[in-house]
């Protein structure tokens, strides 16, 4: 015979940065999406579902070529056809790609949509920052008042108090337009020009193609070199400060508390005018849990008619950690049900059933095992209540089910499958 060599076996690993999510974890992030849902629904957002994948230039032309996004955080390979595709580094982008795409323009406005799922950067991984992780966001078009801006981030507001966070911080800004924009880069050049030496080779290079990006650098030298340079607020146009100045108004309106930030920069070009983010101190140097802003350009530079654009991406895994210790998730059975014998096991089996169509969560014990062991089983997947099916309780026909928390036992006849049914709401509770 020949001598057939087994491979070795071997042990596979989620990849760095990527995270399996498991049971009971899983219903924390149930939770959240649950409450984001509901509240969607009560502003007119309606969900949308795109591909994960991307051909490049989606997120090169509209992120910027420039921005940390593009330079060193994307996920981009040839595809066996040889085209330069990206899993998605974040959810704008290939929203208005199917904005356009798809005409969604012609409904009447604002057009509202909000998506769920997961987004790839090829970033640094420590506490709180993946390489897969999930964002819950929210696009509302057409519309560039901004009363649509305030309302946006109370609804952002809304969800994550629904979610049980608490002591946020709302900061907003404006970093002006294409009309006001032009004067900002020539001041914030000039400034920056005269220490050019000090910065990193990322921001040298920054300067001429893209001075603002400079703000958004994280290399420590760079942020200290940058400090005192011209505040954008500063800068407006008067369109931009109106802008601003109503979107203030409105969201104290809303009471909605928030505070200005002139030195909030986002990573992404295709802002313009507001822009917002939403942080916990309880996050570390990962602050962020949420962010957006403006986007009135995008549309247009994706072949669409002009149209303004606002929207947010609040980011799964902060949330869960500031969430997980407040909330009471206790999973497991409403009802375990132990058969002692083979005729019991059968009777389980239907009662199981049945009570399963009428909405209750049933468990039933499959092995021949003593009712001690039964018993330990319920208890270790969290059984709410148990019931023994022996020779006795055939015989008889009736059962006590237990309330395994301390609640009051329930006596009763059984009767064909039938007989539990009347008792599902005490069950229940
Ligand atoms: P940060 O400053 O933390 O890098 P960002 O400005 O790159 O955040 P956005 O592109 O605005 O983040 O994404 C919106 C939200 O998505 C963030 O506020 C954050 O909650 C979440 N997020 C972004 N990158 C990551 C990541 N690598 N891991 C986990 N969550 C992330
Ligand atoms: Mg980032």
């Amino acid at each position: 015979m020949r001598n057939v060599k087994k491979k070795p076996r071997m042990k596979y690993k989620t990849l760095k940065g990527l995270q399996d999510i498991l049971p009971p974890e899983i219903s924390i992030w149930q939770h959240i999406e649950t409450k984001a849902k509901d509240i969607f629904k009560n502003y007119g957002y309606r969900e949308i579902r795109l591909p994960i994948m991307e051909s490049t230039d989606v997120f090169t032309r509209s992120i910027g070529e420039t921005s940390d996004i593009v330079e060193k955080e994307m996920y981009t390979f040839p595809d066996k056809g040889g085209r330069s595709v990206t899993l998605r580094p974040e959810g704008t982008a290939p929203f208005v790609r199917a904005y356009v795409e798809h005409h969604l323009y012609n409904d009447p406005a604002p057009q509202k949509f909000y998506y769920a799922g997961p987004m790839f950067r090829y970033e640094r991984p420590q506490a709180f920052r993946y390489r897969q992780f999930y964002q819950i966001g929210a696009e509302a078009m057409g519309i560039d008042d901004p009363k649509l801006d305030a309302e946006i981030i109370s609804m952002l507001s809304a969800i994550l108090s629904s979610i049980g966070l608490e002591g946020l911080n709302f900061e907003i800004t404006s970093i002006g337009c294409e009309k006001c924009r032009p004067a900002y880069r020539s001041a914030l050049k000039i400034y920056l020009g005269d220490k050019l030496n000090t910065f990193c080779s990322d921001c040298r290079r920054r300067y001429d193609a893209n001075p603002l990006r400079i703000l958004d650098c994280k290399v420590p030298a760079c942020i200290d070199s940058r400090k005192g340079s011209p505040p954008v607020l500063e800068y407006l146009c008067s369109d931009c400060k109106d802008h601003f100045d109503d979107l203030r108004k409105n969201l104290d309106l809303l009471n909605v508390p928030h505070s200005i930030n002139p030195n909030l920069v986002r990573g992404l070009d295709y802002y313009t005018k507001t822009a917002f983010e939403v942080s916990s101190e309880n996050l570390g140097s990962q602050s962020a849990v949420a962010a957006g802003g403006r986007y009135d350009g995008m549309v247009e530079e994706f072949g669409g008619p002009a149209t303004p654009g606002i929207g947010f991406a609040m980011g799964m895994e902060r949330i869960i950690p500031l969430i997980r210790d407040s909330l009471n998730i206790t999973e497991g059975p409403e009802l375990f049900i132990c058969p002692l014998g083979p005729e019991a096991s059968e009777k389980a089996l239907s009662i199981a059933e049945q009570l399963r169509s009428n909405g209750l969560w049933v468990e039933i014990n499959y092995d021949n095992t003593s009712l001690r062991s039964q018993m330990r089983k319920a208890n270790r997947i969290g059984a709410k209540n148990v019931v023994v099916l022996g020779e006795d309780e055939l015989k008889n026909r009736e059962i006590e089910i237990k309330n395994m928390d301390g609640g009051e036992d329930i006596k009763t006849l059984l009767q064909g499958n039938e007989i539990l049914k009347s008792l599902l709401p005490k069950i229940r509770k």
